[in-house]
């Protein structure tokens, strides 16, 4: 005989408990709560991103704008020197030519970065438009998630008498194990959730190593709980 009785009782009470907890943990609710927290936070990333991007992609186009506007400064001036020169009577054919080419060549630069604005707002829009976007959908969230909080900790109190009452029960099972078993359930309850496991066909329950006869016939001979040597957990020989 030796089944530690009052300590697996102890561990009964334990497992019930836990149980308890990790009820309270996956309720449907509190599963959604934690799903709506991770969404709520990849949101934000998203926001603080965009709003990253919104203010390189502005100060991008004062930039470009204020390259445009020079140019198109510039291309006003030369426009006007050329209307010039075609009355000057001194000037050759050839340097009219290469007035009106570099004026061209301006023409072509000012369209081009036109263009680039163009796309450029597009790029801008858009991620205005997404950050709009991601920030309704945070702010969805997060009412959900504010008022889905309320009922995660109705049902966290709720479960509250129940947890209690498991406490009170452990407390009165720790009484009747003693101490010295007590410190040694609950240093191994540190790693695992069943401390306790039987000895069955030679092997620990818990992870299956298979145990010195030696050992096993001690386990079996005195009223006594061995360690397995392998998990740590607490032995008794499960005498059915
Ligand atoms: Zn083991």
């Amino acid at each position: 005989m030796s089944k530690p009785i009052a300590l697996l009782a102890y561990q009964d009470a334990d497992l019930e408990k836990q149980q308890l907890e990790a009820d309270l943990r996956t309720t449907e609710n509190r599963v959604r709560l934690n799903k709506l927290a991770k969404f709520i936070k990849q949101q934000q990333a998203t926001l603080n991103k965009l709003n990253e991007d919104i203010e390189t992609f502005s100060a991008s186009m004062s930039k470009l704008n204020a390259q445009y506007t020079a140019l198109l400064d510039r291309l006003d001036l030369e426009t006007g020197e050329f209307e010039t020169l075609k009355g000057d009577e001194e000037c050759t054919s050839e340097e009219m030519t290469e007035f009106r080419h570099d004026i061209e060549k301006l023409q072509r630069e000012a369209n081009n970065l036109e263009k680039e604005i163009k796309q450029l707002f597009r790029t801008l829009d858009e991620a205005v438009s997404e950050f709009q976007k991601t920030r309704q959908q945070g702010a969805k969230a997060k009412k959900e998630y504010d008022q889905l909080k309320i009922v995660c900790q109705k049902e966290k109190d709720d479960a509250a008498i129940d947890l209690l009452a498991a406490d009170k029960k452990m407390e009165d099972l720790e009484k009747k194990v003693s101490p010295t078993l007590m410190t040694r359930y609950k240093r191994v309850r540190q790693h695992y959730g069943t401390p306790v496991v039987a000895v069955r066909d030679g092997k620990c329950s818990g992870c299956n190593m298979s145990l010195p006869s030696l050992a096993i016939r001690r386990l079996i001979g005195e009223d006594m709980i061995l360690e397995c040597e392998n998990c740590g957990r607490l032995l008794y020989a499960d005498n059915e």
